[in-house]
């Protein structure tokens, strides 16, 4: 067991499958000599928060206090600490441990650690204690899952990138988004709109794919060449064989045979979305132009760094509506609702208050 420094910590967390997020108080551990103790300032609402607070992907432990999306100020390091110092900037994601020493963690891929990764909430960390995220007002970090924020990002804009802007950099980044590639993303919503950033940032020809022509204003100026209303479906005729890369971030079950016709000969369909049910894929959709149907999660520490030195670099954070903590609920309703430009930031501030 490990000691538990912080006993009253307080934070909002779902009591039970479905039920609403209520305030509460969690223990954080004591800063171990390789921990860093975090001052959370801003926590994103991603949509696998609401997945896992629903118990939609199966195994969810209760009370959970969700939040992957960190950013805030390093207020106390352990005596080994070296890459952090008390006043720093920082972010953590989606992971806060892993084996360190399977072939993936030594090539930097932890989120795909053949061990089992340790989450950053709904998990169990090597101690065996659970894990608690970032809707809180602090966080105890071993200090090589916790990355620097840089100057030029302010941390309620950078709070999205730990989650929705490395999910979207590392497909893209790994199957070379870039110019001369046509790049399609599926759903605007919080991934999707870092990923018109990101692919635009890279060089590559952008096409928003969504439901309705609602959000085109915006997804042009996010930086997208293109917007198609999926809704219309002559759009699945119009664009039939167009795409060298599509990135599909809805949450919800797709037509993948309708999709895999958009793509060109050799084109790759990178699902990033996790609806809760299994989605069918003719074959055929697949053999007729030497397609790949691939998913990706997250991405590394070192790419996450990367990511934010290129977020940085262009200037690029996310669009955000800062909430108070109390209006978490109404905030997850919203999202299911499609009804967010286009992430969600607690303001931890908000959390203390009774
Ligand atoms: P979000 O903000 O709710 O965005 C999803 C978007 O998908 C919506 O804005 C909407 O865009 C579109 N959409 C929603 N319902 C749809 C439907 N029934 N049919 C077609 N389009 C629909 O969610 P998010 O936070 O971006 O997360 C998206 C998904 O990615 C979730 O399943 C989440 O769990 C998953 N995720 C995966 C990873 C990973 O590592 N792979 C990381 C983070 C999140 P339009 O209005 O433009 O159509
Ligand atoms: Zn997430
Ligand atoms: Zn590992």
């Amino acid at each position: 067991m490990t000691a538990h420094e912080l006993t009253a910590v307080p934070a909002y967390a779902a009591p039970a499958a479905k039920a609403p997020l209520e305030r509460t108080t969690i223990p954080r551990r004591a800063v171990g000599e390789h921990d860093v103790l975090i001052e959370i300032r801003y926590a994103g609402i991603c949509h696998s928060d609401i997945h896992q607070a629903r118990d939609e992907w199966g195994g969810a432990l209760f009370p959970m206090v969700p939040g992957h999306e960190i950013a805030g100020v390093v207020t106390r390091t352990g005596s080994a600490v070296t890459r952090h110092a008390v006043g720093d900037r920082v972010g953590v994601g989606c992971l806060v441990d892993s084996c360190r020493t399977c072939a993936q963690c030594r090539a930097g891929q932890e989120q795909y650690c053949l061990n089992g990764a340790t989450l950053t909430y709904n998990g169990l960390d090597k101690a065996g204690e659970r894990t608690y995220g970032g809707y809180s007002t602090h966080i105890v970090v071993d200090e090589n899952f916790v990355v620097g924020i840089p100057d030029g990002l302010a941390l309620d804009v950078a709070a999205p990138l730990l989650c929705a802007g490395i999910t979207l950099y590392s497909p893209l980044a790994h199957w070379q988004a870039g110019p001369g590639k046509k790049v399609a993303v599926v759903g605007l919503g919080g991934l999707g709109h870092m990923g018109v950033k990101i692919a635009h940032a890279m060089g590559a020809e952008v096409t928003v794919l969504s439901q309705s022509r609602r959000k085109e204003a915006d997804g042009r100026r996010l930086g997208a060449d293109h917007f198609h209303a999926t809704g219309d479906p002559a759009t699945f005729e119009k664009l039939s064989g167009t795409f060298d890369l599509i990135v599909n971030t809805v949450s919800a079950n797709l037509d993948m045979d309708a999709y895999l016709g958009l793509l060109g000969v050799g084109g790759t369909l990178i699902n990033v979305g996790a609806p809760e049910n299994p989605v069918p894929v003719g074959m055929f959709s697949l053999i007729g132009g030497r397609k790949s149907l691939a998913g990706s999660m997250i991405g590394g520490i070192a790419e996450t760094r990367e990511m934010l030195d290129f977020c940085a670099a262009h200037g690029i954070g996310a669009e955000i509506e800062v909430i108070p903590a109390e209006r978490v609920n109404e905030a997850y309703e919203r999202v299911l609702a499609g009804d967010v430009r286009y992430r969600f930031v607690i303001d931890a501030a908000t959390i203390a208050a009774a």
